[in-house]
């Protein structure tokens, strides 16, 4: 077996500068590095749906968006497979039976969905749907039989669900499922992208977000109204790097080469760190320079995305296609979990021939 990429994004949102440097760019190096056989990215349109039943055209609107940011950030039909979570059913008949082997116990402990719970305010009334997304995120996960899932440090305890699934499954059934690994970003700046209010994850629900196809105007403002260090009043002042969003940004983003186009007086990010925290080095000029480093990234996506909108049908057409070769794939996972379940009484010879046995002999 070779090795086989699965990931993907909720159609929530057009994607964000956390979705990029957590899991987006990463995809992209992944799939031009001809590493593996394969790779499959998800916009998980049923599992947007377990948190926005009440919503669907929000979701529906999103999926072309979602779609946008990937073909504009680099993602290559003709090397990966894009398709739509909701039109490869087979995924839904696996969840009914992993179902099975996991406690509500288990489900209650994890971490991720415990705070997307609060950040809702759904402590009351959970939709169930929601409650049990972990789940069918381990039916995307193995239909695929994917080896490695690159994904942010929220995902963490998904991946981890996912594997207790395969384990369970594989020892109750017999090996059937591949056992998963999470890619997580190499840089501690990108596992988890904070919000431009500093708050602890860019999110497209807490509306905290840079968005891929943001017009630089609007970049430029985002930036300049960015959380830093609070007690950094003047400029004389000390300043504090720790939690302090515009340099977690440059961590993110900033290469040696930004300060020999922007800013030549530092030779690197560490110096600059070094002044900051000296004192004497103001947040607006920080700001201007991580202005620049962004808009030199960002630029050719937006302008990717601006040719590629002329044709839309052709991007519902590329969905289109994914979901068929997704289907596909799928339809050969679950059969031989059913195979593995022993719910295959039909295809299953053996089994016909012995109940007629032993009734005969009755
Ligand atoms: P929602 O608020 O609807 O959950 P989201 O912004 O959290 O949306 P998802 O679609 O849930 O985005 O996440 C898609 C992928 O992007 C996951 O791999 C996740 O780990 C990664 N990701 C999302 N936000 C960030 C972030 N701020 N920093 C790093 N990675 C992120
Ligand atoms: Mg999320």
């Amino acid at each position: 077996m070779g090795k086989i990429i699965l990931t993907g994004d909720r159609p929530t949102g057009r994607l964000h500068v956390g979705h990029y440097v957590g899991s987006l760019r990463r995809r992209v190096e992944l799939q031009n590095s001809g590493e593996y056989d394969k790779i499959y990215i998800m916009i998980a349109d049923a599992q947007a749906l377990t948190d926005n039943a009440d919503n669907p055209e929000k979701v529906r609107q999103n999926i072309i968006e979602v779609a946008l940011d990937y073909l504009s950030c680099g993602l290559d039909p003709s090397k990966s497979t894009l398709f739509i979570q909701s039109q490869v059913p087979q995924l839904c008949e696996l969840t009914t039976y992993y179902m099975n082997l996991v406690t509500v116990s288990r489900l209650q402990r994890n971490p991720t969905v415990k705070s997307e719970i609060q950040m809702r305010n759904f402590e009351a009334s959970i939709p169930v749907g929601f409650f049990t997304y972990p789940i069918s995120q381990a039916s995307d996960i193995t239909a695929f039989q994917a080896t490695t899932v690159p994904a942010g440090e929220d995902q963490m305890p998904m991946v981890e669900q996912t594997r207790e699934i395969v384990h369970k499954f594989n020892s109750v059934y017999g090996e059937t499922l591949t056992m998963p690994q999470i890619l997580l970003p190499d840089n501690q700046a990108c596992m988890r992208l904070p919000g431009i209010d500093g708050k602890a994850k860019m999110s497209k629900s807490l509306g905290n977000c840079i968005y891929l196809s943001d017009e630089p105007e609007e970049v430029r403002k985002k930036i300049m109204s960015m959380y830093t260090d609070p007690d950094h009043i003047r400029v004389q002042d000390p300043g504090k790097i720790e939690g302090n969003t515009v340099f977690t940004y440059l961590d993110a983003f900033c290469k040696p080469e930004h300060f020999e186009r922007y800013w030549p007086e530092y030779a690197n990010l560490d110096e600059l760190k070094a002044h900051y925290q000296r004192g004497g080095l103001g947040d607006v000029k920080v700001k201007k320079f991580l202005n620049n480093v962004l808009q030199e990234e960002l630029e050719p996506i937006r302008q990717r995305r601006k040719e590629l909108q002329k044709d839309i049908p052709a991007i519902y057409e590329i969905l289109k296609e994914g979901s068929a070769k997704a289907r596909e794939v799928a339809a050969q996972t679950l059969h031989d979990v059913r195979d593995a379940m022993k719910i295959n009484y039909f295809d299953d010879v053996d089994l016909i021939a012995s109940q007629s046995e032993k009734f005969r002999q009755d």
